[in-house]
């Protein structure tokens, strides 16, 4: 039986009569290849060993096709391949930001950043955001479109066979909400997955809600063990979240921490909560205090970032010495923290800047 998921790619073949390479798992190509040529997954996986591995945008070049000339000249007139055209890259030490040219003239910013042996690619999954976090530059922007599968999965192509960089993690914190673009993002997963595909492992990638909670519960229900949700938290009670999120108007914290409570996690698995720390507003120990209740049932670890300079939000992030603090007070009462010291201010790839001019 055909799911959402291929049934939302078929639509898209009839609507463009091309297919679109970067938005099929090996499975589904198969089956494409059957119905439309009659033939199967010999050519199917040497397509996608070509692509997805290689990278090679001459895939006919492949034994399997200069052995079949006939299909080769048929897909030739099919297959599309569109990641998106990189059009300028900003470096700060090690990391990367690199900003794509879509077709229809739209830009989408994605990150990459330097790990102890590898890279992580930091992915945007809208042009825009409806969330209008107060924090964030992409939330200032407004909301312009969702985008598709291939525009989501082309910034990982890109990545490793334009940008030569070494991707082995994927987080979906770049511009947009990936909850607000459901079917197209989980399809961009499960094509980054593929394992005789790019053959990212579930428990590599990471989506970050603002808590969208119909997307967790949906989400929850897909069966897609091991892939990791982050839920950006940001304040300890809804009074500060509302001000800062308006989702949070709408998904108070109560509601949000039952959908978690009922999200399938795996063995030993847990959330990552992120917390923004803004100086006078959600800092002080009372905050933490707050916070450790709200989190103390649920299985999370929590990220801990100081906020980055960002246009019309006139608060500054705290000193080292009140992140600490902060910090402390979680940690006696359980709570695992990681701190993380901002990357990629000097060329507004740090969180909630994409969408800044550098
Ligand atoms: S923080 Fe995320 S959800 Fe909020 S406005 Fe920015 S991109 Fe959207």
């Amino acid at each position: 039986m055909e799911s959402d998921f291929d049934i939302l790619i078929i639509k898209r073949i009839k609507l463009d009569d091309g297919m679109e390479i970067l938005e099929f798992t090996l499975d589904q190509l198969t089956c494409k290849f059957r119905q439309e040529f009659g033939k199967g997954l010999f050519h199917a996986s040497a397509l996608s060993r070509e692509i997805f591995k290689f990278g090679n945008r001459n895939f006919f070049d492949a034994n399997e096709f200069t052995t079949s000339p006939v299909f080769a000249k048929q897909l030739k007139n099919k297959i599309k391949l569109t990641p998106g055209k990189v059009i300028e890259t900003f470096k700060e030490n090690n990391l990367t930001k690199f900003i794509t040219l879509l077709s229809d003239g739209e830009r989408i910013e994605s990150v990459i950043i330097p790990m102890t042996n590898h890279q992580t690619l930091c992915v945007s999954s809208q042009v825009g955001c409806k969330m209008g976090c107060r924090f964030c530059e992409t939330g200032r922007m407004g909301f312009k479109r969702n985008l598709q599968v291939a525009e989501i999965t082309g910034q990982l192509f890109n990545a490793r066979f334009t940008l030569k960089e070494n991707i082995k993690n994927i987080v979906f914190m770049g511009m947009g909400e990936p909850l607000d673009n459901l079917n197209h993002v989980v399809q961009a997963i499960r094509v980054m997955n593929e394992q005789r595909g790019f053959d990212i492992a579930l428990r590599h990638i990471t989506l970050s809600t603002a808590g969208l909670i119909g997307g967790i519960e949906k989400l929850g229900s897909l069966n897609m063990s091991g892939l990791r949700l982050a839920v950006s938290i940001n304040a300890p009670d809804d009074k500060i979240r509302s001000w800062l999120m308006p989702v949070n108007k709408t998904a108070p914290l109560q509601r949000l921490k039952r959908a978690l409570e009922m999200f399938p996690l795996p063995k030993r698995g847990c959330f990552l909560f992120e917390y923004i720390l803004i100086k006078g507003l959600n800092d002080s120990p009372k905050d933490a205090i707050h916070l450790s209740e709200y989190i103390k049932p649920l299985p999370v670890r929590l990220n801990l970032i100081p906020c980055n300079p960002v246009n019309g939000f006139n608060y500054e992030s705290p000193c080292d010495d009140d992140m600490n603090r902060f910090a402390d007070v979680l940690t006696d009462k359980g709570i695992f923290v990681i701190k993380r010291w901002s990357k990629g201010r000097s060329v507004a790839a740090g969180c909630g800047q994409l969408g800044r001019k550098c």
